[in-house]
């Protein structure tokens, strides 16, 4: 398990912990970005909701995170989720669920949203 191993750089480092996915030059180099995102977050305090079809719906910690891969947007409601929008980034959170789902489905993903990274919208996510 890949992410086992992985020492928890964002405690160490705190501007590891948003990397952008889009200055990526591969998906197999954003997949280690992902990697390193890892925030220490607990694998308990993560509710995956839905992964399949087109979409991913989780919860993590107070958060929710929708990612449809039909409309091609992210939709999240962390505080840093503001700063990430704007340079398409991932916070530690997006890095926990992409860590969390099926490693071939993680890479597949990451791949479609690095190749048709012109058209993917990163958005606030809305209490509906
Ligand atoms: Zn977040």
């Amino acid at each position: 398990m890949i992410h086992k191993s992985i020492i928890c750089l964002s405690e160490i480092e705190p501007k590891l912990n948003v990397a952008s996915v889009f200055e990526s030059t591969c998906s197999e180099a954003l997949f280690e970005k992902v990697v390193v995102l890892d925030g220490c977050i607990g694998d308990e305090e993560v509710r995956i909701l839905q992964c399949g079809g087109s979409v991913i719906r989780a919860e993590i910690r107070e958060y929710h995170v929708i990612v449809d891969l039909e409309k091609r947007e992210i939709l999240h409601d962390c505080p840093d989720w503001a700063r990430c929008v704007p340079d398409r980034s991932f916070c530690k959170h997006l890095g926990k669920i992409f860590l969390l789902i099926p490693r071939a489905s993680a890479e597949d993903i990451l791949r479609r949203i690095f190749v048709e990274r012109d058209i993917w919208r990163f958005k606030p996510y809305l209490e509906s």
